[in-house]
């Protein structure tokens, strides 16, 4: 797929473009598409290559179980979206939505109580998550303990891309067929030109557009900083423990287990994927690999007896772009001119990716914004207005 996509690479010769976008991974992608299907010209940059940031690592969940109404927001536009994926960007392969549903367990009250609150608000908007008993729980999860919880939170629209990069070409070769041009060339800095920007490229090159999205997650600050604009985006490491392919199917739904912070569940091509969801602060992995596997498989041995025989030879590391309130950072930049940033997506890139594209789209092409996207605008850290998102996985 990656090898795919960088046969549409272009030298780094580009002609002034309406849009220059910083970054090609899933958020730049889907970014360029909607601009060009808008009648933008579009020219994107990535100096690592197309999809290979966190991108690449993403293993392809969908889910709208979020605890902010505009998380909530963003996923369920996004999960419309994909229900039509194949008729809005006819991709060249299917990527295999399968919706297996999301399953929160509680194992206290007090976290059931949580769950409600959230589940009040995504019921308001129209999320059709419900509270499930001890006993609901373990029918819809096979090899569930159920005696060790007290209830849960279930969406049976949350699901998974059987093949997400299958998802990322898409869009990239979408914004292709519309005139998007890719560039192999790490943007080394931002600068008025005009009425527009001059991106100056490794290599001494430059290019010129009327509009620059900085779509470069962690890296995005970086950028930003010598115009005198500071985000507060961090790179932060994200493990995930791997199975080899098992062909008995034994964990169809995502089961998430806040308290223990552990997440669990067989991907389609038969792995078993398993998380220490806490296991990101550390950022040692070789020293801290035994603890991760061991609170992973005391987890399963309290919750998911199911997987008690599975080995997880296999650590991969990735990396979320978080911000302190856990919400991506989207839209113009105030006293900048022309210059967006679309980045911080806290681990949810790939689920919200069709509406972060639609709404730079209209920060761009109408100068226009929706009230609901407020939260994430990247002036609230000066106000001091943090809408924190509280179930990120
Ligand atoms: C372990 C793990 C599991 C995840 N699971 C999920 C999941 O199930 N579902 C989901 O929705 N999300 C998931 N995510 C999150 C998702 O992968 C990210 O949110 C998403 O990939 C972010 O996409 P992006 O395009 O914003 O950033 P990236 O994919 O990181 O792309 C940024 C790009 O910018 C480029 N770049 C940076 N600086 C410059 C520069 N100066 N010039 C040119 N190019 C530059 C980089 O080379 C890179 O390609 C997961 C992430 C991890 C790590």
């Amino acid at each position: 797929m990656l090898a795919d996509m960088s046969s549409s690479l272009h030298a780094t010769t580009v002609p002034t473009v309406d849009v220059a976008i910083v970054g090609a991974g899933i958020t730049g992608l889907s970014i360029a598409w909607h601009l060009v299907r808008r009648g933008l010209s579009v020219a994107a940059f990535d100096g690592r290559g197309i999809g290979s940031g966190a991108t690449a690592i993403q293993p392809g969940g969908v889910r709208q179980q979020w605890a902010t109404a505009v998380a909530c927001k963003m996923a369920r536009e996004a999960f419309d979206f994909y229900g039509e994926i194949g008729a809005r960007l006819q991709p060249a392969v299917d990527p295999g939505m399968t919706a297996c549903g999301y399953l929160f367990v509680a194992q206290e009250q007090a976290e059931l109580a949580g769950q409600r609150e959230r589940l009040a608000l995504q019921n308001s908007l129209g999320i059709p998550s419900r509270e499930v008993t001890p006993a609901e729980a373990g029918e819809l999860v096979e090899g569930l303990d159920a005696s060790n919880i007290v209830g849960g939170v279930w969406c049976d629209q949350d699901g998974y891309f059987d093949r997400p990069l299958a998802v990322v070409g898409a869009f990239h070769d979408a914004a292709v067929r519309g005139g998007a041009t890719f560039h192999d060339a790490q943007v080394q800095s931002l600068e008025r030109d005009g009425d527009g920007w001059l991106l100056r490229l490794r290599g001494g090159s430059t290019a010129r557009a009327g509009a620059v999205v900085v779509a470069a997650a962690w890296d995005t600050p970086a950028l930003l900083s010598p115009l005198g604009i500071e985000l507060p985006i961090e790179r932060e490491p994200k493990y995930l423990f791997y199975s080899d392919p098992i062909r008995e199917r034994l964990l169809e739904p995502l089961v998430i287990a806040p308290e223990r912070h552990f997440a669990a569940k067989q991907l389609a091509d038969g792995s078993v994927l398993a998380s220490d969801l806490g296991a990101g602060s550390a950022n040692r992995p070789n020293e801290h690999r035994e603890i991760w596997h061991s609170n992973v498989r005391r987890a399963i041995t309290e919750l998911l007896p199911i997987l008690e025989y599975v080995s997880f030879p296999v650590l991969v590391e990735g990396f979320y772009d978080v911000t302190p309130d856990r919400q991506p950072v989207l839209g113009p930049l105030d006293g900048h001119d022309g210059l967006f940033v679309a980045a911080g997506l806290n681990g949810r890139g790939l689920m919200m990716a069709p509406t972060i594209g639609r709404v730079l789209a209209d920060g761009v092409v109408d100068g226009r914004t929706d009230d609901w996207i407020a939260p994430l605008l990247a002036s609230r850290f000066a106000d001091g207005t943090l809408t924190p998102e509280l179930q990120v996985v």
